[in-house]
């Protein structure tokens, strides 16, 4: 029995590279692609906001000193690039995954509409949402809190590459130790970094639990949809 029937899952651009210095990594993708499927498998409703972090990052020194709304749009049509290179992957693994823009972008992806994405997750779509918040000035973060409110989410998956939240970071302090459950009250008091604070707020504001885990660590979504122990969950009262 899965722990959850419907789930954000926010997949940042470094996900993507694996360990190359930029871009998608060809194998990485696909194991996260199957690690999605497998879920998808169990019959819960998978919708995706991809960042952009990947590509912009192989192009920062020309993004430096640029305008910020104009680089911002630059962002958001990288996640649209990742979109696309996440939709194809997983039409080569068999599923049916649908990507939804919040920039126009006509030619190549259909616009973000509510009630079109809410239609293809009960279908057993994967529909992987692009261009972020379709604002400058915001994160993919704060777009992944949007609309998994907005499609009533049960929880935003967070993918990193640390399996949750620490004490201190784990990298620097060997002590430091793992949260497993965290409120959104101790995580702010303790600037606990899960999220930038727009999105924080928007998923403290609406209640809506943030699972932080790891991607790179196999088999971490399956076990969260299970029902296990894994990564932290940070939510309005910890169990
Ligand atoms: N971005 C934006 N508005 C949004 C989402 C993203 O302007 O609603 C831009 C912003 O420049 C950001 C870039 O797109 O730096 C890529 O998104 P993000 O940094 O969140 O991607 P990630 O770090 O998760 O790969």
């Amino acid at each position: 029995m899965a722990a959850y029937k419907r789930v954000l899952l926010k997949l940042s651009g470094e996900a993507l590279m694996g360990d190359d210095a930029f871009g998608i990594n060809r194998k990485t993708i696909e194991r996260m692609v199957s690690e999605i499927k497998e879920i998808s498998d169990m019959g819960v409703e998978i919708a995706i906001v991809i960042g952009g972090g990947n590509i912009f990052r192989g192009m920062t020194g020309g993004a430096a000193g640029m305008d910020r709304a104009t680089a911002d749009y630059m962002g958001m049509m990288a996640t649209i690039m990742n979109a696309l290179a996440l939709q194809d992957a997983m039409k080569q693994a068999g599923m049916d995954a649908r990507v939804q823009s919040a920039l126009r972008i006509d030619q190549v992806v259909e616009p973000y509409i509510r009630p079109r994405a809410l239609r293809q997750l009960e279908e057993g779509k994967i529909v992987i949402f692009a261009a972020g918040t379709g604002n400058p000035f915001f994160t993919t973060d704060t777009a992944a809190a949007l609309r998994g409110v907005e499609i009533g989410a049960e929880v935003v998956l967070k993918a990193t590459k640390v399996d949750g939240v620490y004490t201190a970071d784990p990298k620097k302090d060997p002590t430091a130790t793992r949260y497993s459950t965290v409120s959104f009250d101790e995580a702010i008091s303790k600037d606990l970094k899960v999220m930038d604070a727009t999105a924080f707020a928007l998923c403290r504001d609406q209640n809506m639990p943030i699972r932080v885990f790891s991607i790179v660590k196999e088999g971490a979504l399956k076990r969260i949809i299970e029902g296990s122990d894994e990564g932290t969950l940070v939510q309005c009262k910890p169990i």
